[in-house]
């Protein structure tokens, strides 16, 4: 079988180019840049297209009709993003992703397309706590794909841009499936985390996610900001059990067949402040040089540290039970052993041993 992975250069789509190679597909990916996919790149059932999906001298639909499958993992996905410039992160999450899946429509191609766990938007708890015998259950923020609601927040809060395109694209992909028009299965990721995810704040320009900003202030010293006082939570991810998920909605189609799944580690739910002193007790005890200082944890505004337009999602569990029952997965790494394999790649990486 053969897979057009576009936005294979990307930190998701880096892993799962590696697994797909391994499970013995013929994968095309196609991205801006390539330097996540030096192992992808050697091998002989991969070809690597460099360009922007935007550029129109790229024939996307021949592409297209060139696989069996498509797998779309083009986005924009870090909030700093979504506040600096909305109607990019538009343009690339909604009109150029539609034109990939009318590709697919017009070439009758099986899609795979990732969108976001940012579609649910904030919790009930959230937007009404006071209402609430008891809003610290996490059944006020466990998400499931058929039956939960999405509560974005007000226009002037323009992080929800993204969340706001990533529905409606998946509204759109519903909608061709439902005139039988599409064969399409859509990943909600819940905060995929590992080797090669962003980059280091201090080494390159932009804003990227929390992992990353923490990582260099334990790296480099500098301090561990929590945004809003570190209360907001979040259930990271490993990447290896992420892409083992979707490599088993690639090996069944009918299973996955126009299903929307949540793919995250349920069990992994902590707060940012909680990941803060988590992160600083793992480098203390397994990464820190001798006599170097270690990061000390300190509190800023949403607005000072993102922006005008920030808001944020307060807490989101997945409900995992249509991947189990569908695809038979289950997510195997435990807190601690995913922010000890992606803190460990930025070790090496920055003393030159990776
Ligand atoms: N955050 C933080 N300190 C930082 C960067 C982010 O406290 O240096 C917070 C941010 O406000 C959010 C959470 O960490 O509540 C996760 O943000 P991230 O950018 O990683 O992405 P998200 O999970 O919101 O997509």
């Amino acid at each position: 079988m053969k897979i057009l992975a576009l936005g294979a250069g990307g930190f998701i789509g880096s892993h799962l180019t590696e697994r797909l190679l391994r499970d013995g597909y013929a994968v095309t990916g196609v991205d801006t840049h390539s330097d996540k996919l030096t192992d992808a790149l050697k091998h002989p059932s991969f070809t690597f297209v460099a360009t922007d999906i935007a550029d129109r001298r790229f024939d996307l639909d021949a592409a297209v009709r060139a696989a069996d499958l498509v797998i779309d993992l083009i986005a924009y996905a870090n909030p700093g993003l979504y506040i600096r410039m909305p109607l990019e992160v538009f343009r690339l999450n909604f009109t150029e992703n539609l034109r990939i899946a009318e590709s697919c429509v017009r070439h009758g191609r099986r899609l795979i397309q990732f969108s976001s766990c940012e579609v649910y938007g904030k919790s009930v708890a959230g937007i009404a706590a006071g209402d609430l015998a008891d809003p610290d259950d996490p059944k006020h923020a466990t998400f499931n794909e058929e039956e939960s609601p999405m509560i974005m927040g007000p226009v002037g809060k323009h992080r929800w841009i993204y969340a706001s395109a990533k529905s409606l694209l998946e509204r759109v992909l519903h909608a061709y499936g439902l005139e039988g028009r599409l064969d399409y299965t859509i990943v909600r990721p819940f905060n995929f985390i590992g080797p090669r995810i962003d980059y280091l704040p201090s080494q390159q320009d932009g804003i990227p996610r929390v992992f990353s900003y923490f990582m260099d202030a334990l790296l480099n010293g500098g301090r561990m900001l929590l945004v809003d006082g570190g209360r907001q939570r979040r259930t990271y991810t490993h990447i290896a059990d992420a892409v083992d998920c979707i490599a088993r909605m690639v090996a069944r189609p009918g299973a996955a067949h126009n299903q929307i799944f949540n793919v995250g580690a349920r069990g992994n739910e902590v707060s940012i402040r909680g990941l803060a002193e988590l992160m600083r007790e793992i480098y203390a005890a397994r990464f820190r040089l001798p006599g170097q200082p270690l990061a000390e944890i300190a509190e800023v505004s949403g607005r000072e540290f993102y922006g005008e337009g920030y808001d944020d999602s307060d807490r989101r569990i997945p409900d995992i039970a249509k991947a189990r029952s569908l695809l038979g997965w289950e997510p195997r790494y435990d807190l601690r052993a995913t922010l000890d394999d992606a803190m460990g790649y930025y070790v090496a990486m920055t003393r030159g041993q990776a």
